[in-house]
């Protein structure tokens, strides 16, 4: 069995997973404690993974009623993400797997959320197009075999759940502010405001920050205005743009097939809207394997060399906007 480990941003993951594909635990411990400042406080992230990845690791192997002994391999989210956060997982993983001299997998975080979508009970094959919309990251990826993922298109400003969040901070929401936002949007007309869905931007390239901006501005304008109606064109303007880049690509690319990860993807409006696009098939894991999680680090781990003890000692987390740094 697969022992998996992602501590990329606040929330401290654990899982055990075994080689089919078949999760036996899935653990995610959220940090509510960043609430307060309306988004992860890095520092504060990593204090806070420190005290609960033990436990975290602890309550994962008795949920999949497993010990040390059945885990023949450790997974761990090596970036990118928050560095800090990033390297409590990867210390963590690096001792156990070394107390062991078990063998170690480091795992891409983006290639985690696109392998959500290789898990049992339902493993979507390649080739198909995934659409990755998280808290930091917005792409399309075109993804030819189970060990990685070519970028076709990629935000140039904020992610979409940037933009969810960031707006729901607006609207007086709370952190994180995706679901907050949608369930508020609900109640309202969706056709009340116009927000900008980036036309401007060809090609498959997505940005968020005009509407971000767009809404700063309604809200400055009319600050009576109905909040529902508000966060439902918001919501609507986000979701617009994300289905017609990927539309865009489906007919660039010819794949007929869509998979979809990240935070975003448990959006039901983005889910309704895709599904409208007609393809083959469409996959969409299910929320909590959407957002971070550690059973999809061990999913991407199955299709990963895994490093040997003196491989593995030297290795390094790294950060949003590094590559990943060349095996040791
Ligand atoms: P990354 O994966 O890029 O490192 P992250 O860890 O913040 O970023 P995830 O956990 O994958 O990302 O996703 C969290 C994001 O998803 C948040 O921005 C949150 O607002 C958004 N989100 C979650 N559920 C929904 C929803 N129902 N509708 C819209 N956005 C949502
Ligand atoms: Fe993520």
């Amino acid at each position: 069995m697969i022992l998996a480990i992602e501590t990329s941003c606040d929330d401290t993951c654990a899982a055990v997973v075994d080689r089919g594909g078949v999760i036996r635990a899935n653990v995610i411990s959220s940090q509510g404690i960043h609430d307060r400042y309306g988004g992860v406080v890095p520092e504060i992230a990593a204090r806070h993974h420190l005290e609960l990845v033990d436990v975290a690791v602890e309550d994962a192997l008795a949920q999949a009623g497993a010990g040390l002994d059945d885990v023949d391999l450790v997974a761990v989210t090596q970036g990118p993400g928050l560095v800090g956060a990033l390297l409590i997982g990867v210390s963590e993983a690096k001792a156990l797997a070394a107390a062991r001299g078990l063998p170690l997998a480091p795992v891409d975080h983006l290639q985690g959320h696109v392998a959500a979508n290789f898990l049992a009970p339902d493993p979507f094959e390649p080739p198909f197009l995934c659409l990755i919309a998280s808290g930091g990251h917005t792409l399309l990826a075109r993804v030819e075999d189970h060990e990685g993922f070519a970028v076709l298109g990629a935000t140039l400003d904020d992610a979409a759940g940037e933009a969810f969040d960031k707006g729901a901070r607006m609207l007086g929401l709370g952190f994180p502010g995706g679901p907050a936002l949608s369930r508020l949007a609900e109640g309202g007309d969706p056709r009340a405001v116009a927000f900008p869905t980036a036309d401007g931007v060809a090609g498959l390239d997505f940005s968020f920050a005009g509407v971000k901006t767009a809404l700063l501005y309604a809200l400055r304008d009319d600050p009576h205005a109905e909040r529902a109606d508000l966060a439902a064109s918001y919501e609507h303007a986000i979701v617009e743009q994300l289905a017609v880049r990927t539309e865009r690509a489906l007919r660039d690319t010819g794949l007929r097939r869509l998979a979809i990860g990240g935070g975003v993807a448990a959006n039901r409006l983005l889910r309704a809207r895709l599904a409208e696009l007609g393809v083959d098939a469409l996959h969409v894991p299910p929320p909590e394997l959407c957002t971070d999680n550690a059973a999809m680090i061990a999913s991407a781990a199955r299709f990963v060399t895994p490093l040997r003890p003196e491989e593995y000692l030297g290795l390094d987390a790294y950060a949003t906007g590094e590559s990943a740094p060349a095996r040791p």
